[in-house]
């Protein structure tokens, strides 16, 4: 009987790819790790113990058929590896990058639970899907037989780009609506690009416009159009517009030159990455070189400002979170990945007030402990009374969350519903909104998640979205007749 190609946990170690060493990366944006080589990659697919419940799948938004490519991969079967791990996913390299595995698949893993340590699900995902890249293995987008109805999309971000795509190939005019200069959401300017390089986002959205999805950059609805004008374009509409107001810091000095957002910061890195001119580097506002740092904030959005800042040769980056390090809600990877790239983590620590007049030169914080649950099941901190202390600050980032905008006001369309957190109301059965023929998807109903999620919500709409065009097509037929 030939040798059974997987179930080799037992004596093959779990291995991740290699990461580049702490001080090169810290000089650059490109991404940590190294990508796997053929052999490693069959071998770690090998050690799939090919579970009859695979609680990995379960465990995937996308319910990605992971056994059975990381079977084909293990048997060097890398282009039906790809064509499977395609069949669920519009973007299986990105989703390899940035998923936090360890909540999602690889955290579901049975032989993580045997002690063996998971199958690197993730990594082996986005070198099945990089590797058809380069082999030319990934297929233009091919549009199907025209239906003669339009659809636009308001945002393209990762849900509104998987609408888009599948909508196209079902037929569909797709026209794709961005405030930014760039598609992708915070693919493009919100995630850096040492966890995810841009040239594989701008391939993916290259072959959506050779596809024929014809995108309006700079077009902000609400300002160039509001969504009734839209709404007469087009026989369907997606909003998949993400959540973009920041939460605040109620404190004095706050409004202090030099106490900026997140994603400002964030933004103009990845706009200076792409080689754009970015005034807010020209002046230095908006730019972390030489600087004491302060990033306030404990999750992902934080995490990545901190490295950032890391990137952009800051004198010291300190990150301040009031609850400690077993509570916060980032990855705990990255926040391994910050420590080794020099970032100081100040747990149990608040800020009280931004010092300095004419710019921060400050924050004055207290030291916090850790009460009683609150209701999200997590302990809530309280000051630790007279524990007041200050810190040098020259930049002071806030990433504290986002929360949406008010859409129904700024798109003028008072008949959006909206939940008592601001995200669109829809009906769950149809996705659809308030209004008739606009669906909703991603961040914006779900508040602040991930990649795969709006992915995943992204190829539900889809189906919803398709039903109800094709329903109204046939009602048009039978007024014709
Ligand atoms: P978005 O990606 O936000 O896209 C929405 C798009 O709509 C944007 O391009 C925006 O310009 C456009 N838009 C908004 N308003 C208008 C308007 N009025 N007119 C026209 N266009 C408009 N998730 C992970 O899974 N892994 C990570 O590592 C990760 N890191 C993150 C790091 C940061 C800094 C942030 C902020 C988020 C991160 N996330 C991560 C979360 C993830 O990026 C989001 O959950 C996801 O992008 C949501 O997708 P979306 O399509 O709903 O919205
Ligand atoms: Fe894991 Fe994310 Fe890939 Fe699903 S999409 S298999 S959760 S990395
Ligand atoms: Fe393989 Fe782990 Fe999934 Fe089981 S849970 S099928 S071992 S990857």
């Amino acid at each position: 009987m030939a040798d059974n190609p997987m179930l080799k946990f037992v004596k093959t170690e779990q291995a991740y790819p290699e990461k580049r060493a702490a001080d090169d990366r810290a000089d650059d944006f490109l991404e940590i790790s190294r990508s796997f080589i053929v052999d490693k990659a069959e071998e770690q697919a090998s050690r799939c113990s090919q579970c009859g419940v695979p609680y990995c799948s379960t465990h995937c938004p996308l319910h990605n058929h992971i056994p059975d490519w990381l079977r084909l991969t293990a048997e060097g079967r890398l282009r039906e590896a790809y064509e499977l791990s395609n069949l669920t996913s519009t973007m299986p390299e990105i989703c390899g990058r940035i998923c936090p595995q360890d909540r999602l698949c690889e955290g579901n893993c049975v032989i993580e639970f045997s002690g063996h340590g998971a199958v690197t699900i993730g990594s082996v995902e986005k070198f099945v899907t990089d590797t058809a890249w380069k082999e030319g293995w990934v297929e233009p987008l091919v549009p199907g037989a025209a239906r003669g109805q339009s659809v636009g999309v308001i945002g393209a971000g990762p849900a509104g780009l998987t609408t888009a795509e599948y909508l196209r190939v079902a037929g569909y005019d797709v026209h794709v609506y961005d405030r930014h200069d760039r598609a992708g959401g915070l693919l493009t300017y919100g995630i850096p690009g040492f966890k995810l390089e841009k040239d594989v986002v701008m391939r993916r959205i290259q072959r959506l416009k050779d596809g024929g999805i014809v995108f309006h950059e700079s077009f902000e609805v609400g300002r160039d159009a509001s969504l009734d004008a839209l709404r007469e374009k087009h026989d369907a509409i997606l909003i998949a517009t993400g959540v973009y107001k920041p939460r605040d810091i109620r404190a004095p000095g706050v409004g202090a030159p030099g106490v900026v957002k997140a994603l400002d910061f964030l933004t103009a890195s990845n706009k200076a990455g792409f080689g754009d001119a970015v005034p807010a580097h020209e002046d230095g506002s908006l730019l972390a070189t030489g600087k004491n740092v302060v990033v306030i904030g404990g999750g992902d959005t934080a995490m990545d400002c901190v490295r950032t800042a890391i990137r952009q040769g800051a004198k010291s980056v300190k990150c301040l979170y009031r609850r400690d390090r077993e509570n916060m809600p980032g990855s705990q990877r990255e926040v391994a990945n910050a420590e080794e790239e020099g970032v100081e983590f100040v747990w149990l620590t608040a800020p009280i007030a931004f010092e300095g007049t004419e710019h921060v030169t400050g924050v004055k914080v207290t030291r916090m402990r850790l009460g009683q649950p609150d209701a999200s099941g997590r302990r809530a901190p309280e000051p630790d009374p007279g524990s007041e202390f200050s810190m040098d600050a020259d930049l002071v980032i806030k990433a504290l969350g986002y929360d949406p905008e008010e859409l129904p006001k700024l798109f003028g369309s008072e008949d959006l519903s909206v939940t008592r957190w601001g995200t669109l109301r829809v009906d769950h059965k149809t996705m659809m909104t308030s209004v008739d023929g606009v669906f909703a998807a991603g961040d914006i109903v779900r508040g602040a998640s991930l990649v795969v999620w709006a992915i995943r919500d992204g190829r539900d709409v889809t189906d919803h979205m398709h039903k109800y065009l094709k329903a109204k097509a046939r009602a048009g037929a039978r007024v014709a007749a």
